[in-house]
């Protein structure tokens, strides 16, 4: 069978990344048909708006999205493609797998890292609504609801079933934020009931942010509001490597788009040193969810050898390699694993 995907290079590092895991997808055998739509800050200053309508027809139509980075504008500017994107399609799930990987050096030595962070994709301070009440005093918004509070809970927990995962830690500031967080734990508590399998936990943002770092083998689901998710991934990327080698997904009722948690990354961008590795292993998480099974399979584990091989990896985690000859590496390793 062969699947349609659309194709966001994106802006910054993401066309070399992008263009990377397509090749590396590519020679897994498995028959993708590549919609490539444009999507960086040319095209939107064109087109007049931050999320335009070509992109959103694609995905409407091909259902699953492989996507690259689009830089947002600081403190300035157009609103975030990416939280267009995902508030646009329903993408309320960001989940996030973030493992060790032998033949990365870390910190942590030989802590055996293995969590999935999910992050509610499509409220909390996230909802855009700013006002300045006063010239010098401004408000923003955190909006908290029931509904899509449950809805990432109950996503999260069955995940944690399927897979076989035994605990789920809730993370919060519930002890500031009475009524917002308030909320959001209720919802993740309510959720927690109905699956008694799977052993609950709470935790204040500050505290797990410590606990992490000191004990980040004991976590197994990661389940948090949109803003403590976009902070802890990357806490939780600089635990196995750094952002060049964490996949992300964003998941919703009919869509699916899969995109690395970096950003594009603009001082390395055009250079030929940009990691491809977490565009690939987004590749993979695609890869899944189209059934590809063993595509996905052979992507991971030649990623893997080459890791382990240690021979052609980028700069961010000690090599040498360019983006190209890493990629070429992973291509050839996809031959081997078979
Ligand atoms: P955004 O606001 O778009 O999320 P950011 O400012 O958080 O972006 P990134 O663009 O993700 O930051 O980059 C943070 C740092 O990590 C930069 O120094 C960048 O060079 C490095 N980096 C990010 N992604 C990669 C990658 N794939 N390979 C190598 N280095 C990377």
């Amino acid at each position: 069978m062969t699947h349609k995907i659309t194709l966001i290079p994106g802006d910054g590092i993401g066309p070399e990344v992008a263009s990377a895991a397509r090749r590396a997808v590519d020679a897994t055998g498995v028959r993708i048909d590549w919609e490539q739509v444009e999507l960086n800050a040319s095209v939107i200053q064109k087109t007049g708006q931050s999320l335009p309508e070509h992109v959103v027809e694609s995905l409407q139509r091909t259902r699953v999205g492989l996507k690259g980075p689009v830089t947002t504008p600081i403190g300035e500017g157009y609103t975030s493609v990416n939280v267009a994107l995902r508030k646009r399609l329903e993408l309320f799930a960001n989940v996030r797998p973030v493992r060790s990987l032998a033949g990365v050096a870390t910190r942590f030595g030989d802590a055996k890292i293995d969590m999935v962070i999910f992050r509610e994709n499509t409220e909390d301070l996230y909802s855009g609504l700013e006002n300045e009440v006063v010239p010098g005093v401004v408000t923003g918004i955190k909006v908290i609801t029931r509904a899509a509070s449950s809805r990432i809970a109950e996503y999260t927990f069955a995940f944690a079933e399927s897979a076989g995962r035994k605990k789920v830690t809730a993370i919060h500031k519930a002890n500031i934020m009475k009524l917002a967080d308030g909320l959001f734990l209720r919802c993740c508590r309510e959720t927690a009931a109905r699956h008694p399998a799977i052993e609950y936990q709470e935790v204040i943002v500050d505290n797990a942010a410590m606990q992490l770092v000191i004990r980040p083998e004991t976590f197994d689901i990661l389940l948090m509001p949109n803003l403590y998710g976009d902070i802890i991934s990357d806490l939780a990327a600089g635990l196995v490597g750094g952002l060049g080698i964490v996949p992300g997904a964003n998941m919703g009722e009919h869509h699916a788009v899969f995109e690395a948690v970096h950003g594009s990354a603009p001082d390395i961008a055009g250079k030929g040193l940009a990691n491809p590795t977490a565009m690939m292993m987004s590749a993979v998480l695609m890869l899944i969810h189209l059934q590809e099974h063993d595509a996905a399979r052979r992507l991971q584990s030649a990623i893997e050898h080459t890791y382990a091989a240690h021979r052609h990896l980028t700069h961010d985690v000690g090599g040498t390699a360019t983006t190209a000859e890493f990629t070429d590496a992973v291509i050839e390793a996809i031959a081997r694993v078979g």
